[in-house]
């Protein structure tokens, strides 16, 4: 556990934060972490109210909230948010289970990206035949 070594990025890098975070795409974020350099941006939304087709929000489905870290200096910010159409990761954990701080989010992302150590792709008896 990491717990008690998050906090927020330091004030005067609050806009490079947000244009760090600007782009779209998955829980990997491409640019650097503006507050130690290191290439361990990660974001996540966690989906709480779905839009109904009558609330119309073009680009947007729904409430939630959104949490935007750096697994290397634990720098993060969590705030509520919009969840944008183009987010397509699937719920990782129940909110229930979900802090202020990503922790439990990145744990889980760095259980699913670290590669085992012995990859099972041995192919299947059935696949070998002819
Ligand atoms: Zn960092």
């Amino acid at each position: 556990m990491t717990s008690g070594k998050w906090h927020s990025p330091p004030a005067e890098l609050r806009e490079a934060w947000v244009r760090a975070f600007s782009g779209e795409g998955g829980t990997d974020v491409p640019s650097p972490c503006p507050v130690c350099g290191a290439q361990a941006l990660h974001r996540y939304y966690d989906l709480d109210r779905r839009y109904g087709e009558d609330e119309g929000r073009s680009g947007f489905v729904g409430r939630g909230s959104l949490w935007e870290w750096c697994r290397t200096c634990q720098a993060y910010e969590h705030y509520s948010a919009m969840v944008p159409a183009w987010w397509s990761v699937d719920r990782l954990l129940p909110s229930s289970e979900l802090f202020h701080s990503p922790g439990p989010i990145d744990d889980v992302l760095a259980r699913r990206i670290d590669p085992p150590a012995n990859p099972p792709l041995q192919p299947t008896p059935q696949s070998r035949r002819g």
